[in-house]
């Protein structure tokens, strides 16, 4: 009985990440064949993109597009390898013969380290071809290979010092929580998301990038005459030195207690050399500051963190159910806190995530538009348009989509879209 269940857990696993592969593959070539078939400047963008950054626009997309294929496919059958020949449970076995100390805490972090590792390492060929080919070939990387590697070496020491200490906790509670264990582990995950989300900006980010204070001057007074107005309590307002990783250009506001604006340096830049005007700075941050009006990260927060609920009840129900473990090679006795957890939540509930993900992407494009329309009722719809087309412009986004693929992939309403929206409130 149980050989046919956990036979069935392991197809059931399998299955549905090669569908989630699939219909993931199946979007990408839809949009692929609509960049591959779109040579000309669509009629509503003439004058809006010259046919030469459309032309290069194009081929980026194709560039990205080829890359992505590789990648995802590497990335499924590196999963299949390793669910189908209980990978997982080697590196255990391995992990725990090899532990100079007793018990599951210890044999969980070896096991998590050698995993995490690995994982980084097969990383590693995609991340350089990307950094130092695919975006050096259209001018956007500004990465030394120093930059590079200092910046690979201090994310795998942070996300390794973090990640061992909060999965040691997260065992220990759903060993002696008792029965209602994941009100603790629900709790105890959710501070310390905050904590995390509270001290990052002042401490982790600046790590990796080198935050000044944006300088005196008109923009600056600009600014904190239009925060004064609003009564946005604007505690910092930072310049973030992206030009040393990216020719990519942005602005965000963050922040849970401490507001805080950042704004790309490559944002700033010249007009000659691509960048924004005062003005459009300036409407990009009524947009900023349109998500903080209508309290788009509290809102944003409250649902992963129900998510996160319903994510330790699934989990609460499945855990002690010998087939899941497996499933992925261990042994009837054995099962480990950790690997239940990465199997229900990374493989069992993979169509859940999906469908998740896409309801989120859905109320993040609802967000965007508001504080589109945000924006708008501050006068700022005319200069907004002008940025969105320049941000467009410099980060050479190609504005043509598969509907389908859009509706699933953007975070971010295509280019087309915002105007339009912008155009009809203004009018
Ligand atoms: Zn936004």
């Amino acid at each position: 009985m149980t050989m046919i269940d956990d036979i069935n857990v392991l197809y059931s696993i399998l299955f549905f990440l090669w569908l989630q592969y699939l219909w993931e593959l199946y979007l990408e070539i839809r949009q692929y064949r609509v960049c591959q078939h779109t040579k000309d400047v669509p009629q509503e963008l003439r004058g809006v993109m010259n046919k030469d950054i459309f032309d290069k626009a194009r081929s980026y997309s194709i560039d990205k597009s080829s890359f992505g294929f590789v990648k995802s496919a590497v990335s499924i059958i590196t999963s299949t390898f390793i669910i189908y020949t209980g990978l997982l449970a080697k590196v255990w076995n391995y992990s725990q013969s090899n532990s100079p100390w007793e018990g599951e805490v210890a044999t969980s972090c070896i096991w998590l380290f050698i995993l995490t590792t690995l994982s980084s390492v097969l990383d590693l060929p995609f991340s350089i071809y990307y950094t130092f080919v695919l975006e050096e070939k259209y001018g956007f990387n500004k990465q030394t290979a120093t930059f590079f590697t200092l910046d690979k070496i201090k994310a795998y020491i942070l996300s390794q010092s973090l990640t061992l200490p909060i999965c040691s906790i997260i065992i220990l509670i759903v060993k002696y929580g008792g029965e209602y264990f994941f009100v603790w582990l629900w709790i105890t995950v959710g501070v310390i998301l905050m904590v995390l989300l509270t001290i990052y900006p002042s401490y982790i980010a600046p790590l990796f990038d080198k935050y000044t204070p944006l300088p005196e001057g008109e923009l600056r007074t600009n600014i904190e005459k239009l925060a004064s107005e609003l009564k946005f309590p604007l505690d910092q307002l930072y310049v973030v030195e992206g030009s040393k990783r990216s020719a990519h250009s942005n602005a965000y506001f963050y922040g849970l207690f401490a507001k805080r604006i950042v704004l790309f340096d490559t944002l700033l830049a010249k007009p000659e050399s691509g960048g924004c005007e005062n003005d459009e700075v300036l409407a990009v941050l009524s947009h900023e500051l349109g998500h903080w009006k209508h309290s788009h990260i509290t809102k944003r927060l409250i649902i992963m963190q129900t998510n996160l609920l319903l994510v330790f009840l699934v989990f609460a129900f499945m855990f002690r159910y010998p087939p899941i473990y497996q499933a992925v090679g261990f042994p009837t006795k054995l099962q480990p806190v950790l690997v239940g957890l990465l199997v229900v939540m990374q493989y069992i509930m993979v169509p859940y995530n999906e469908l998740l993900s896409f309801l989120l992407t859905c109320l993040s494009r609802y967000f965007e538009f508001q504080a589109d329309k945000f924006a708008t009722k501050l006068k700022k719809a005319e200069p907004l348009q002008r940025a969105l087309i320049q941000l467009n412009k410099d980060n050479l986004g190609f504005p043509v989509y598969d509907s389908l693929y859009s509706a699933w992939h953007h975070s971010h309403p295509p280019l087309l879209q915002r105007l339009d929206a912008l155009k009809t409130k203004q009018d």
